[in-house]
């Protein structure tokens, strides 16, 4: 929740560990604990002798949290995203992309040599209507491919009106859950909880690097599709394993979602106080629904000189500009964390509401 930058201490709003995990008991003691055993690096990928019990224990573990059978780790989030998506669709066959996807989503998109069509969500008649001309020509397998919780924005992808309509169109979902894995659900489990579609095909990748505090990516889904991924994708073929220890904090960090509701609960806590305290102020945060809340504030060079005044003030909070987002939708972006205490988000607060006053923006 806070950091250091030469000699000063910052509260933190530009963090992904959103339950405090990375730093949580068990799981350092069980990172420390698989070091002693294993070692540091894996020494080679999982298909010749990187593979450890603890990969399939965190396979399991994953799989139980997302309700599927099956599940396979990535050494990143990013890796996942550049190795499934060319591993599911290639060349004839098309991609939707919410334009608002994340560049590993777009680079896997790009990998695959399928034809990439960018849809936006608050438009989704015309989704439809490229979906039904797609149907018309038969030619090729459909892909829409979105992210649960936008990470530059912080709303949430309309998810049942996207799966019912690859349903009508006989395309498939793929959904990215690195901000949702931990975050989203009663259980903790994510997108398909919240929106209660657990029993709908969907192909849920998410990260082991925001909520859960460690680092990786995973796809979570029947076996077919995770044994195909073994041997399709080339991210995940072709590069060293995660190292046991990481695999092993991972694992113990969804015991601790799974067995503790109440990090979960402060941060949705958190997360209520600063969206209506930043409201109150007069910021536009997008449609944010989720412990992302950008600040909305249109010009380049205007984010940057609020990112530095609030630095000055004792508040890290990142100035996000183009190509990352669209040119004039420059933003601060806050994160809110349950370690968060309620001190660090009132002085957070009023620095927002002094620099924001100063530059004019509210
Ligand atoms: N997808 C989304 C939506 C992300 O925000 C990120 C991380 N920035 C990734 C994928 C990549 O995950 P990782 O950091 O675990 O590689």
């Amino acid at each position: 929740a806070h950091l250091t930058i030469e000699g000063r201490s910052l509260v933190n709003l530009g963090s992904n560990n959103y339950l405090g995990l990375a730093e949580h008991p068990r799981v350092k003691a069980a990172a420390e604990a698989a070091i002693e055993r294993d070692g540091v690096g894996a020494g080679a990928s999982r298909l010749l002798t990187g593979h450890r019990s603890e990969h399939e224990k965190l396979e399991a573990a994953i799989a139980r949290l997302k309700g599927t059978e099956s599940a396979l780790v990535f050494s990143s989030g990013y890796l996942a995203n550049i190795g499934v998506i060319p591993a599911l669709v290639g060349r004839g066959d098309v991609i939707f992309a919410d334009r608002d996807d994340h560049a590993s989503l777009i680079e896997g998109c790009r990998a695959s040599g399928a034809r990439l069509r960018v849809y936006r969500r608050d438009r989704l008649d015309r989704l439809q209507a490229l979906l039904a001309q797609r149907q018309r020509l038969r030619s090729s397998a459909i892909l829409i491919v979105t992210e649960s919780v936008f990470s530059m924005e912080g709303d949430l992808a309309p998810l049942p009106d996207l799966v019912d309509l690859a349903e009508r169109y006989g395309a498939s979902v793929m959904v990215d859950d690195a901000h949702a894995t931990g975050v989203l659900g009663t259980r903790g489990s994510g997108s398909s909880e919240h929106w209660n579609l657990q029993d709908r095909p969907i192909i849920q990748m998410g990260t082991l690097s925001k909520a859960l505090g460690a680092l990786g990516g995973f796809v979570a889904g029947p076996k077919i599709l995770i044994d195909h991924l073994i041997n399709r994708a080339k991210s995940f073929i072709y590069t060293t394993a995660l190292p046991a220890a990481i695999a092993a904090a991972a694992l113990e960090a969804i015991r601790v979602v799974e067995d503790d509701p109440e990090p979960r609960r402060r941060l949705w806590a958190n997360r209520r106080f600063w969206h209506d305290g930043v409201r109150a102020l007069g910021f536009d945060t997008f449609n944010s629904a989720s412990p992302i809340i950008p600040l909305r504030i249109g010009s380049d060079a205007l984010a940057v000189d609020m990112a530095s005044a609030l630095a000055a003030e004792g508040v890290y909070a990142p100035a996000i500009r183009p190509p990352t987002v669209p040119a004039g939708s420059a933003r601060i972006r806050t994160s809110i964390l349950a370690t968060h205490t309620v001190e660090d988000l009132a002085l957070a607060l009023s620095a927002v509401e002094r620099v924001g006053k100063r530059l004019g923006l509210v």
